[in-house]
């Protein structure tokens, strides 16, 4: 479940495929009180060998739409997305803003939650909105 291929199992696991999928996953952690712990592309992760007590909920949610306004192009990806997929996707709709960004590894969720950014940039000023359900 994450890049470096090592750590312990998790009590329950979810991959969650759609929006009911993810809430469904948090009411059942809630109800039991169980930790919850949010895994996008386990690219920055380093699971200790006890692994995890709780619910792992991994965010796979896909689809990439995108629109044109004015002199911008707005693209709207799900969370599961790769994240250099969608730079990938950007750089051929001949949109610039996140090319510097391409080849970091991880999924769209995780790059505002870690506040992603290569060749002193942000990801930051190219998204305008983002749809939080946690
Ligand atoms: C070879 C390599 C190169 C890298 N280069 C860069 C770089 O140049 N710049 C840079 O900034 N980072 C870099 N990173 C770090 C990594 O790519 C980023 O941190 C990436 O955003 C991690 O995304 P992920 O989906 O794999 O998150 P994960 O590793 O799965 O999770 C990381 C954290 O984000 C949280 N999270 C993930 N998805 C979600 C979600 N959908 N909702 C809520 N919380 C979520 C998790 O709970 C966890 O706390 C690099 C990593 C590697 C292995």
């Amino acid at each position: 479940m994450t890049t470096l291929h090592v750590g312990g199992p998790a009590r329950y696991f979810v991959d969650a495929q759609t929006e009911t999928e993810v809430r469904d996953a948090l009411d059942y952690a809630a109800q039991r009180r169980l930790p919850l712990f949010v895994l996008g592309g386990g690219s920055n992760l380093l699971v200790a060998d006890e692994g995890w007590p709780g619910l792992v909920l991994k965010i796979s949610l896909l689809g990439v739409e995108f629109e044109f306004e004015k002199d911008n192009t707005l693209f709207y990806a799900g969370a599961g997305e790769g994240w250099d997929d969608l730079v990938a996707m950007t750089v051929s709709k001949n949109c610039g803003g996140i090319e510097c960004m391409s080849g970091i590894p991880g999924t769209v969720g995780g790059t505002p939650v870690q506040n992603v950014g290569a060749v002193r940039k942000s990801r930051k000023p190219s998204q305008k909105s983002g749809r939080w359900i946690l």
